[in-house]
Parts: C-alpha cells; sequence; structure tokens
C-alpha cells in the first residue's frame, strides 16, 4: 500500500492558512485534517474535536509527557500540538493529511518526516496581513500586535520550505497548493519501469 502525503501549510497568524485550507478540503475530499490539541480557550463557533482538541494546560503537559505529540510548540502563550496516532494511521492507510499548524511547529515535523510536503502561505503585504489579522475580529489590540511582530520573523523562515505560495485571493493559493499536490503525487506513483529506462 502506498503511504499518503503528509501536507503541512504553515504561514504567519492572519495569512490565511484557515480559510484556504477550507477550500482546499471542499475540493479535495480524500485529504484529512489534522485536528490540533490547544489550550488557548474556543472562540465563538468553535466545536471542540471540530477546530481543534481544547484542553486545560495541565492536560496537554500530561498528552506531552506521554509522547502523544508529532509536535508541539508555545504559539502566543498557548500550547499548540499535532497528535501523533492519526498521522500513523491515515498515512499508512494511503490516506493524505494535512496539518495546518505554526512555523516553529513545522520546522519540528521537517526534522521528524523529511519526505512531507512543506508548503509556506505568504501574504500580499504587511500591511494587507494587518488588515487581515484586524478584519476577522477575533484578537484584542494586544494579540494583533503580538502576532504582527511575530509574522516578519515567521516570514523570514519560508525560505525554509520547499514550497511557497501567494494568498492574493483564495481561488488562486488553492488552484497553486493543488497543482503542488498533483506534482507530488505523480512523483510518489512514478515507476521508472514504466517507461523501460
Ligand atoms: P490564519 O488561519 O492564517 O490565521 P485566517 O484563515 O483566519 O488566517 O484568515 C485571516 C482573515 O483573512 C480572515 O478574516 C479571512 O477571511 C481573511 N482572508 C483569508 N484569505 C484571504 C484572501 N486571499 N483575501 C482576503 N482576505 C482573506
Ligand atoms: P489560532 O489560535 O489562530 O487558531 O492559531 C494560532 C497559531 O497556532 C496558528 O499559526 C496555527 O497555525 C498554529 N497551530 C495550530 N495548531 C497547531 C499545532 O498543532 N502545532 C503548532 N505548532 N501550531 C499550531
Amino acid at each position: 500500500m502506498k503511504k499518503g502525503l503528509l501536507i503541512v501549510i504553515s504561514g504567519a497568524s492572519g495569512t490565511g492558512k484557515g480559510t484556504v485550507c477550507k477550500e482546499l478540503l471542499t475540493r479535495e475530499t480524500g485529504i484529512a485534517y489534522s485536528v490540533s490539541a490547544t489550550s488557548r480557550t474556543p472562540r465563538a463557533g468553535e466545536q471542540d474535536g471540530r477546530e481543534y482538541y481544547f484542553r486545560t494546560r495541565e492536560e496537554f503537559e500530561q498528552m506531552i509527557a506521554a509522547g502523544a505529540f508529532l509536535e508541539y510548540a508555545d504559539v502566543y502563550g498557548n500550547y499548540y500540538g499535532t497528535p501523533l496516532a492519526p498521522i500513523e494511521e491515515r498515512r499508512a492507510a494511503g490516506e493524505d493529511i494535512l496539518l495546518e499548524i505554526d512555523t516553529q511547529g513545522a520546522l519540528n515535523v521537517m526534522e521528524r518526516c523529511p519526505d512531507g510536503t512543506f508548503i509556506f502561505l505568504l501574504p500580499p503585504s504587511l500591511e494587507e496581513l494587518q488588515r487581515r489579522i484586524t478584519g476577522r475580529g477575533t484578537e484584542t489590540e494586544e494579540s494583533i500586535a503580538r502576532r504582527l511582530a511575530a509574522a516578519r520573523d515567521e516570514i523570514r523562515l519560508g525560505k525554509r520550505y520547499r514550497y511557497a505560495v501567494l494568498n492574493d485571493t483564495v481561488e488562486a493559493a488553492t488552484d497553486r497548493i493543488q497543482t503542488i499536490l498533483a506534482a507530488e503525487r505523480l512523483r510518489a506513483d512514478m515507476d521508472p519501469a514504466q517507461f523501460e529506462l
């Protein structure tokens, strides 16, 4: 059985990762979304087990100690982590899995899973990034300032990813990601013997 792709989409907060991933999952129903655990409080409309597994800091620390995470990071003062077991199970079953995580987490996954497809999503500009974070209306003034200050450093790390994708419009960004995935799947399936080489 062929192993599924491990797709990692990362980028500064507010770039549009959540929005683009949602569009991608609507277009490609065969991709499973990796639901992370977090110690942050749920936002309006978020459901435990759908957007995140919402856990207390203590519960999260117990999960770290039990080795339950592929990676975890402290992002803006809260824990976020990728549960390991579902990823191994799904990839072994040939299913593609999508991780939407921050840059620290993505760099850790690059170490552990060098065969992953690492995609860095870029905003058109810092000004547009600020408009998007503010426009989302989910953050306090302080949280916006913290996320913007981190964005510059995060964008510098974008160089380490195999792919960079501009999120100018959600449709164009998703098209670009689909092109990357088609190429990665073809590469994984390619059998040189078929061409009598
Ligand atoms: P992230 O998951 O990277 O933090 P979100 O997906 O929550 O970002 O997007 C942040 C805000 O920007 C949201 O209000 C979203 O609707 C908006 N947004 C996302 N992509 C685009 C885009 N291509 N053009 C304009 N607005 C966008
Ligand atoms: P938010 O609080 O806006 O949902 O997410 C804040 C940041 O944490 C985002 O950049 C998001 O991608 C990242 N994040 C979400 N889940 C994980 C995870 O499992 N691991 C890591 N390292 N980052 C995550």
